[in-house]
């Protein structure tokens, strides 16, 4: 059976019997799937050391529900300055398995496609960046249709101006200005309007956050990531950690 050809990136593999991979992919074409190659470990011709984490490639699958056939990959670009740093790996992992948690299965999403093909590439070329990831937190929240309220107070709905003092509220996920706060975090008041910017663009790079602004943004978008993964990535965890 001919497979089809599609573009893709390497998600996740593992090996498998003797000589098998199971890869999970995030196409272009169908957006996430797991196919298995078969023979892969042995078989230099056809997979050619392709399969790797945060390679991406071209692939001709034969698509079957739950578990797809990989006939054949080659490489477009290996990321390869991504595994020489031990940040960079960490933040790639988390993209990807950010990626698996919050995609559904073999259905395509090509902004998203494109979100996690720039950062990934960001990534190979730049020196990590905690701009960059906060960069690519929103922007996935916002395709995935997870975007938090920035715009205005989700009480009075005065709008936030980047003056007013803010409160986050873990527990609602939302921001509301101080006065009608009650217990909660306090946020810069730049800080709706740093992530508003980094909606507004789609260049790595481009929106710079001082040191408490990067701070208080982390607070909302680690809250709301964990709110719709459902539970803490464990290469979150690792990425808490090391910070
Ligand atoms: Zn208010």
């Amino acid at each position: 059976m001919a497979g089809n050809t599609m573009e893709a990136i390497v998600l996740k593999v593992m090996d498998y019997r003797e000589a098998d991979v199971i890869a999970t992919l995030f196409t272009r074409e169908q957006g996430k799937l797991r196919g298995i190659a078969l023979n892969a470990r042995r078989s230099r011709k056809r997979f050619s050391g392709a399969l790797d984490l945060f390679a991406r490639l071209t692939v001709t699958l034969s698509v079957r529900e739950g578990l797809s056939r990989l006939e054949e990959a080659s490489v477009i670009s290996l990321a390869s300055h991504i595994r020489e740093d031990i940040t960079k790996v960490a933040l790639a992992g988390y993209a990807c398995e950010l990626t698996d948690l919050l995609l559904p299965d073999g259905l395509p999403n090509l902004r998203y496609y494109r979100l996690l093909r720039a950062w990934l590439e960001r990534l190979d070329s730049a020196p990590p960046s905690p701009m960059d990831r906060r960069f690519y937190e929103i922007n996935t929240l916002n395709i995935l249709g997870y975007r938090p309220e920035l715009e205005r107070c989700s009480v009075c709905e005065g709008p936030f101006d980047g003056s007013k003092p803010l409160t986050f509220h873990p527990s609602a996920h939302a921001l509301t200005c101080r006065n009608c706060a009650g217990a909660g975090t306090a946020v810069a008041p730049t800080v709706p309007l740093l992530l508003r910017a980094s909606l507004a663009t789609s260049r790595f790079g481009t929106i710079t956050f001082s040191p408490e602004e990067l701070a208080d943004a982390g607070i909302i978008l680690d809250n709301l990531i964990i709110a719709h993964a459902g539970k803490e990535p464990k290469s979150l965890r690792f990425l808490r950690e090391m910070e």
